[in-house]
Order: C-alpha cells, then sequence, then structure tokens
C-alpha cells in the first residue's frame, strides 16, 4: 500500500512572516495524519519554515534545484545546499518552469538526477497543456517527459522519487481534471512505469495537481492510481490546505 502525500506549492507567495504564521498554523491544525503533508517553500524562507514547523511530521520542500551539483551558476541553488539545510523534497519540471524560464526535458533530468545524489526527493511534475489534449497528445507529451529522466536515473530511480501529474491547463485555472481524467492519465503513468519494473509502479507515488480544493479533493484522491495531491492556490489558506490532507 501507498502512503498518500499531500503536498502544498506555496509558489512565488508570503511574506516570511505570513509563511511562518501559516506553517504554524499547519502544525497546529494537522493532529495525527497516517498520510505524509509537506510544503514547498520560497528558497529564501525554506530554513524559517523549517523551524517553524520542528517537532511536526510536516515536511518542506523546494520548488526548484539545480541542474549542476556547484560552482559557476549564479543565482542557482543546488541539491546539497537543500539537504544541508534538512529539506526533503524538490519539485522539479513543474509546468511554470518548463513554460517562462526554459526548463527542458533534459535539463528537468539533470535536476531530478542532482536532487537523488543528495538524497532530497525530487518530485517530478509532467502534464499536457490544453494545445496538446485537444490534439490527443496527452499521452505522448507526458511519455517524454518521463523518458528523458528515466533514461538519465534509470526505472529504480522511481522507487525513491514522486510523480505529479498537473495537467496545465487545470492550473490555476479553477478548471480541475475530472476525477476520471486524472485517473486515466495516472495509471497510463504507472503502467509505462510498470512496463520497465512492476515493483517500482507498485511503489511510486503519483499526485495529481490543478485545482485542487477542499470540495474536490476526496473524489480525485480517492481513484485508484491517485495517492495524493499537489496544491497551488488553496495551500495558501491553512483551513482548505487541512480540509485536503484529511480528505484522504
Ligand atoms: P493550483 O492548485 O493553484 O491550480 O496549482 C497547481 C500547481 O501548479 C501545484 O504545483
Amino acid at each position: 500500500m501507498r502512503q498518500p502525500l499531500i503536498m502544498g506549492n506555496w509558489k512565488m507567495n508570503t511574506s516570511r512572516e505570513e509563511g511562518v504564521q501559516l506553517a504554524k498554523a499547519l502544525a497546529e491544525g494537522l493532529g495525527s495524519v497516517a498520510q505524509e503533508v509537506a510544503v514547498c517553500v520560497p528558497f529564501v524562507y525554506l530554513s524559517d519554515v523549517k523551524n517553524a514547523l520542528a517537532g511536526s511530521p510536516i515536511a518542506v520542500g523546494a520548488q526548484n534545484v539545480a541542474d549542476q551539483a556547484s560552482g559557476a551558476y549564479t543565482g542557482e541553488v543546488s541539491a546539497t545546499m537543500l539537504a544541508d539545510c534538512g529539506i526533503k523534497y524538490a519539485l522539479v519540471g513543474h509546468s511554470e518552469r518548463r513554460s517562462y524560464y526554459g526548463d527542458t526535458n533534459q535539463s528537468v533530468a539533470n535536476r531530478f538526477c542532482q536532487a537523488l545524489k543528495q538524497n532530497v526527493i525530487p518530485v517530478l511534475c509532467v502534464g499536457e497543456t490544453l494545445d496538446e489534449r485537444e490534439q490527443n497528445r496527452t499521452f505522448q507529451v507526458v511519455d517524454e517527459q518521463l523518458d528523458a529522466v528515466i533514461d538519465a536515473a534509470g526505472i529504480e530511480a522511481f522507487g525513491k522519487a514522486v510523480i505529479a501529474y498537473e495537467p496545465v491547463w487545470a492550473i490555476g485555472t479553477g478548471k480541475t481534471a475530472t476525477d476520471e481524467q486524472a485517473q486515466e492519465v495516472h495509471q497510463y503513468i504507472r503502467q509505462r512505469i510498470a512496463e520497465r519494473s512492476a515493483a517500482v509502479a507498485e511503489k511510486v507515488q503519483i499526485l495529481y495537481g490543478g485545482s485542487v480544493k477542499p470540495d474536490n479533493a476526496k473524489g480525485l484522491f480517492a481513484m485508484p492510481d491517485i495517492d495524493g495531491g499537489l496544491v497551488g492556490g488553496a495551500s495558501l489558506d491553512a483551513k482548505g490546505f487541512l480540509q485536503i490532507c484529511h480528505s484522504v
């Protein structure tokens, strides 16, 4: 049985104080739960939020990680630095990185490998745009995004990683994929992994992201191949996010 994982992605939001207060409210409100909970926060607040969550089971993640180990890469944050700060997860290949900052399948694969090397768990984000869905290219796009990482890291790496399926057309739009639409792609992803390793496919957590809200989380999380959520906007509200955490 896979453990459910609910992850917030704060994106480029909150002040330092707001972030700390949000983290404290989550720590106080979560109670004891069987599922894993994590928040992916802006780099500059990682240590503050980590301190605010001391003693709580809520883990902290970064929203990106460099594709190189160290050196003259101005503005980048390495996996070693994240590990040094006790950061458990790093998102790689979020669609906003792919579309606004030029992350390619190859650079995403490199980021994934860098994170793994430092025992930071990479959360590989994949998903199609509306155009690609309308052209029936969803599976092809997801395949290309997955294959680049499988080729670089090997299938066994997914035993120590998380996948997030985030259809681009559902991100920040209020337009969630239906439970069935999401399940169809999750099942496809798991099957693609199973073609290489049944054991890894059984183990890997696949999260759904894209307008997850307190009122649609339960239905999504009840689907057999959806192991939790990657929550954007709704993770900025403690009450709503806690409700989502309790929807598994
Ligand atoms: P929203 O939940 O705001 O649609 O964002 C989803 C997302 O991009 C999480 O990484």
